[in-house]
């Protein structure tokens, strides 16, 4: 069933007492917002909710109320505790996601609980696999999609601060700090109603996009300086890091986040794409894709690279050596030639 309307305040949350909520591998700031923003509320309403994401997520979202109680799928010391809210779940809630394997390692587990299952996300062509999907591919996040049920039920004005910080921190992090994909009213309309919460938003802004460790600030010059190519003819942008160029800059999980964007700061960039060795796979290539205007990451991902995502911002993945990925990332630009000129 695909359902617009809120379900915030239907039956199927009233009388629901074990909610797991579970969010896309490599959460990101909307993954992790927008699933702790849903805790929070139900926790609020006298409900118990318990977080699970599919594996880690990086160090600049810890400070977001609520991520010390977040179970996480490949830590060992975490699967009984796992295990025992799916098994005791009376619903779940899936958020940030259009594909089930994009909960990876959780897949199974989730797929196979008795609970009904309500998806409450903003990626393009949503597969039917809930049985309520709430997908809003106009809207900038799942944060934006939870406001949006939120102030459809007048709720707006009454949520905690700590529900306030997370579904701004939300919208945040999906829109580079309101640089992208942010041009639709209604988000400050939100956005009006969570200052009157009383969230600090420079104080967040500072905590997701001014905060880095040294060894990102220098593994940022490093691939800026040396490991990006820039293609002029085709206004693109590759950059690459192998997992012994991570161990060099003693490199965590996350401390990447963000830099696929910056060479389209580059005056006339169209496409920045950055591959990354996957430090959990190692044999396996992780894609981003961002561009400006017009140019189609998400069919760009999705043709070449096993993945997909948003016009704007796409991902995927190859299992190959670098040196592979990078000719066939030369060979998916050739064939987009003609936009990219
Ligand atoms: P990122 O580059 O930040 O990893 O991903 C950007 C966006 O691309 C994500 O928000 C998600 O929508 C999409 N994405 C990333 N990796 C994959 C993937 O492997 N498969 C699909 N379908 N989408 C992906
Ligand atoms: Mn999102």
């Amino acid at each position: 069933m695909n359902c617009q309307l809120s379900i915030i305040n239907s039956e199927l949350i009233e009388r629901s007492s074990h909610v797991v909520i579970c969010a896309h591998v490599n959460p990101d700031g909307d993954a992790i917002g927008s699933a702790l923003a849903l805790k929070h509320y139900l926790e609020r309403r006298g409900k118990q909710a318990t977080v699970i994401v599919p594996n880690i997520f990086p160090d600049f979202l810890k400070w977001m109320p609520g991520t010390d109680s977040i179970l996480i799928h490949t830590n060992a010391k975490h699967q009984e505790k796992i295990k025992a809210a799916i098994d005791v779940a009376d619903l779940v809630i899936v958020c940030d996601l259009n594909q089930p394997n994009r909960l990876a390692g959780l897949e199974e587990a989730i797929m196979q609980s008795k609970a009904p299952r309500v998806l409450i996300d903003h990626h393009l062509d949503p597969a039917d696999f809930c049985q309520v999907t709430i997908s809003h591919p106009e809207m900038c996040a799942t944060g934006e999609v939870i406001c949006h049920l939120l102030h459809q039920q007048g709720e707006l004005d009454d949520i905690s601060i700590d529900e306030a910080i997370c579904l701004y921190a939300a919208m945040m992090c999906d829109t580079g700090a309101f640089s992208f994909n942010s041009n639709r009213p209604v988000i400050y309309e939100y956005i009006s109603h969570l200052l009157a919460r009383g969230i600090d938003k420079d104080q967040i802004y500072r905590n997701v996009f001014w905060t880095a460790s040294e060894a990102r600030l220098r593994l940022q010059g490093y691939l800026l300086y040396v490991n990006m190519k820039v293609l002029h003819d085709r206004h693109t942008a590759i950059m690459t890091l192998t997992n012994e160029q991570r161990r060099l800059f003693k490199i965590k999980n996350g401390d990447t986040e963000g830099i696929v964007n910056i060479p389209l700061q580059i005056l006339g960039m169209r496409l920045s794409i950055f591959i990354n060795e996957d430090t959990e796979h190692p044999g396996t290539m992780k894609l981003s894709l961002r561009s400006v205007g017009d140019f189609p990451c998400d069919q760009m991902a999705s043709r070449f690279f096993n993945g997909g995502g948003h016009k704007n911002a796409s991902g995927g993945k190859l299992q190959c050596t670098m040196e592979e990925a990078i000719t066939r990332v030369n060979a998916a630009i050739d064939t987009y030639a003609d936009l990219l000129k």
